[in-house]
């Protein structure tokens, strides 16, 4: 039989038993979706919700995108699963279409099941091309639920599971809470420098295999790289033979208005990690680029890594879609533009506005609004007061992301400018009603 009210059964079903992610079971209340188009989703009552979320920043291309559909079902019709030492069309016209997008000198891709395991096989691929061990990667980071991508994580997720070896933490640039006493992008990015130099040197350099480092750390806060910062961290890396991976799992595939964040950038990595946005999670998968010195390290030499799901051709054809769809349609400019004349003026004015925003910050459709119970102090609004904003806002029609004193402001690439001036209309009422209620 089927129930009544929809929503409460996939509630009810949900909590006697799904057990989630990074959460204590007991109090959780999970939102709805059962369905999405574009920007939108909405729930089995047919409540409606503007996504500027991307769910998590991963539905760069929108919600049911027919092309992307297409391609799975025609795959689905086709093949739907083949193992990796197999070689499949699909997975062949993905890879190929992937280092299209890279810079010279990257011609392969190890293809995995999501983030996580992209960093992983990206840090086990440093580990045996330079015979090191030690992995410098910053506190304000996130890499992902696995062995060693967990611990090169820098947030409060590494903690409970530090069980892999060989990982460094450091301080990356944030000029809005500077660990350095910097005033200026300059100073930021010249003090942060000097600090890794000095771990890197501390710690052996001779010892470290990889700089791992998010392009644009996402969760932490969509922290731009101040001018210099990454160029310095290529040129400390190569004076010691350290590889540098540049994870691209949230950044990449249109999020920051590139292709690649670090096109925005004068650096090349060695390795480049990307998942999210490279299909927009309509399949789930992940891989790392591989530069060809690496690559090659690896014709001769076994690779000791494997995964039974890499390259499945369901995941195969949905990113030879995106792709596609994404150049055809003009979504990474689309990305660019309306982050340079719409979501970054009105988010700053929305900076101006209300002394609970200390800052606003980001690019293409990557932004991050800084709440704050003083704009002098800096102050961090309590979490209670992240969770009425995200209230007010839900209520208001629009789905957003928190994290920790944060508002993400970061809708997929497709969004219209009409999408983007309702949002911040929102945002400037949830803003308004909640400074009122803290008076
Ligand atoms: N790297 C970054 C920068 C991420 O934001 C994430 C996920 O949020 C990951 C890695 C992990 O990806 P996944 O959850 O697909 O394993």
């Amino acid at each position: 039989p089927v129930p009544g009210d929809l929503d409460g059964h996939t509630v009810e079903l949900d909590r006697a038993h799904v057990f989630h992610s990074w959460s204590a079971q007991a109090a959780l209340s999970p939102m709805v979706v059962a369905g999405g188009l574009g920007c939108r989703v909405w729930n089995h009552a047919g409540r409606e919700w503007l996504d500027f979320s991307s769910q998590l920043v991963n539905v760069n291309i929108g919600h049911q995108h027919p092309r992307i559909v297409a391609a799975i079902q025609e795959q689905a019709a086709l093949l739907t699963t083949i193992s990796p030492p197999t070689a499949n069309l699909a997975r062949g016209e993905a890879a190929r279409r992937i280092v299209d997008l890279a810079p010279d000198g990257f011609t392969k891709v190890f293809f995995t099941n999501g983030g996580a395991d992209a960093n992983e096989n990206a840090i086990r691929m440093a580990r045996q091309f330079t015979g090191r061990d030690k992995v410098v990667s910053t506190y304000r980071s996130y890499h992902g639920n696995t062995g060693a991508a967990v611990v090169a994580t820098g947030d409060w997720r590494r903690v409970p599971n530090e069980y892999a070896r060989g990982h460094v933490h450091v301080f990356g640039p944030y000029l809005y809470r500077s660990e350095f006493w910097a005033t200026t992008p300059e100073e930021e990015s010249e003090r942060a420098l000097r600090h890794l130099t000095r771990v890197v040197e501390s710690e052996g350099p001779a010892s470290v295999a990889a700089i791992l480092l998010e392009t644009v750390p996402g969760t932490a806060g969509v922290l731009m790289p101040p001018p210099g910062y990454l160029e310095g961290v290529r040129a400390l890396a190569d004076k010691h033979g350290i590889m540098l991976i540049l994870d691209e799992v949230m950044a990449g595939f249109g999020r920051t208005g590139q292709w690649f964040a670090f096109d925005a950038y004068d650096v090349v990595p060695d390795l480049i990690t990307f998942a999210k946005g490279v299909n927009s999670g309509y399949v789930p998968v992940g891989g790392v680029v591989i530069s060809d010195p690496i690559a090659a390290h690896f014709d001769d030499i076994v690779f000791p890594g494997g995964l039974t799901y890499s390259g499945h051709p369901l995941a195969m054809a949905s990113i030879v879609a995106s792709i596609d769809a994404m150049a055809d349609e003009g979504i990474v400019d689309n990305a660019a533009r309306i982050g340079r004349d719409v979501l970054g003026p009105g988010l700053a004015e929305l900076a101006e506005k209300h002394d609970l925003v200390g800052e606003a910050r980001g690019a293409g459709v990557f932004w991050a609004l800084e709440l704050v119970s003083d704009p002098e102090s800096r102050e961090p609004v309590a979490p209670a007061v992240v969770g009425r904003a995200k209230a007010l806002l839900l209520e208001r029609g629009l789905l957003p992301f928190v994290a920790d004193n944060r508002i993400h402001v970061v809708p997929p690439c497709v969004v219209t400018d009409d999408e983007a001036g309702t949002a911040l209309a929102i945002y400037d009422d949830a803003l308004t009603l909640l400074t009122k209620e803290l008076s």
